[in-house]
């Protein structure tokens, strides 16, 4: 079998890309660092270095000393809002929009306070507030990588078609509402999901997850080799329509006594602030003490369930997660080992690392990461000349 020949412009390419890998991850580091990294020439890295610096995706950040006395080496770090991806996410009172840097960094947050209706009005007032956003950062255009736009709903595949919008009553809305207005790349990100990529982000070692997003609805993601696997449909993970109880509460999905209606913060607080219920059960208040024993009893259930399927780690996020103490995981653990046929050591269950604004920066992250990943994107002025 006849192997693939590596042209010169792909070694040039890899080698591009190895020395800015090797700057986005340490930053502020010379080129004696890079040579004393990569197995790579002086020559190669210094004429990298020429190259990435004239085109914009590094800059000289300050000096360092060499290992020649008296002598100081310039220091390289990326410039990291040299692309920028837009993450926004519409609920049902609000339009949060978030630019992140190469990073993931948030540039600056900005919310606007609108009721979503499914009108060409609103669409069109949620991409003037996009515009607005953008244009602040008064960046030319080609250096948008695109708009991650996050909703409470199921998506396609493909990220173009909401399939299951109950609600916010969506269904069926498409991007070209957005891309009719945007003259950018846009796709919609199911809202867990948004959360689960945050999550990746901050946590290097995270591999394989099951993410719970416990905030006014509540919603999963499945984490697998650092990817979201989002199934054949789009309704991977969809742990909230999970039937606790034929007899229970009835479900925005038509059925009755799904996990939402016991495990959503919709159905624990019951309109009241979450900071006020947990002051009473933290004082001892006996019936809201009662209330989070039993959803804490409720969660150890989907947790046990869920868990002997996939044998995985778990992620307690969402707007309810920065409330769990260690006592309450505890009481977690300790109820489902009363359940699971399975004798296990604690530890697989977690607390999410991004408990603000996840939503919003993981629907910008998937655009980052595609530029990030691929080569060509490190030479922008150059890729004619092959
Ligand atoms: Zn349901």
């Amino acid at each position: 079998m006849a192997r693939k020949k590596i042209t010169p412009v792909e070694i040039k390419n890899n080698n591009r890309k190895q020395i800015y890998d090797y700057i986005y991850k340490h930053g502020k580091v010379s080129q004696n660092d890079i040579a004393a990294a990569l197995r790579l020439s002086r020559p190669t890295i210094a004429t990298n270095v020429a190259e990435l610096e004239e085109d914009g995706l590094i800059f000289k950040d300050g000096q360092q000393d060499s290992d020649q006395i008296g002598r100081k080496a310039a220091a390289y770090s990326i410039a990291a809002d040299y692309r920028i991806a837009i993450g926004v996410e519409l609920t049902g009172h609000h339009i949060k929009v978030i630019p992140v840097d190469l990073y993931g960094r948030k540039l600056s947050r900005t919310v606007w306070n609108e009721t979503f209706i499914n009108t060409d009005e609103y669409y069109s007032k949620a991409c003037s507030c996009i515009k607005e956003v953008i244009d602040s950062l008064d960046v030319s255009d080609e250096r948008i990588l695109g708009v991650g736009i996050a909703m409470q709903g199921l998506v396609s595949p493909d990220g173009n078609t909401i399939i299951y919008g109950k609600i916010m009553n969506c269904t069926g809305v498409t991007i070209d509402k957005f891309t009719e207005h945007l003259n950018y790349r846009c796709t919609f990100i199911h809202d867990p999901e948004g959360a689960a990529l945050s999550e990746l982000w901050a946590s290097p070692e995270l591999n394989s997850a099951v993410y719970l997003s416990m905030s006014e609805h509540l919603g999963g993601a499945m984490i697998v080799n650092r990817n979201v696997f989002r199934g054949r449909s789009g309704h991977s993970a969809t742990f909230e329509h999970i039937q606790i109880d034929p007899n229970g509460k009835q479900c925005y999905c038509g059925k009755k006594g799904c996990f939402e209606t016991v495990l959503s913060m919709k159905a624990l607080l019951d309109g009241r602030e979450a900071d006020e219920f947990f002051d009473a059960v933290r004082s001892g208040s006996e019936p809201e003490k009662a209330k989070w024993q039993e959803y804490l009893k409720n969660l150890a259930i989907m947790i046990d369930g869920i868990h002997l399927v996939n044998d995985i780690d778990y992620i307690l996020g969402g707007h309810l997660a920065p409330y769990f103490t260690e006592e309450d995981i505890k009481i977690l653990y300790d109820n489902i080992r009363r359940i699971c046929p399975f004798e296990e050591e604690d530890g697989y269950i977690k607390i999410s690392k991004m408990p603000s604004h996840n939503i919003n920066i993981g629907a910008a992250l998937p655009y980052i990461k595609e530029f990030l990943d691929n080569p060509d994107n490190l030479r922008p002025e150059r890729s004619e000349q092959q």
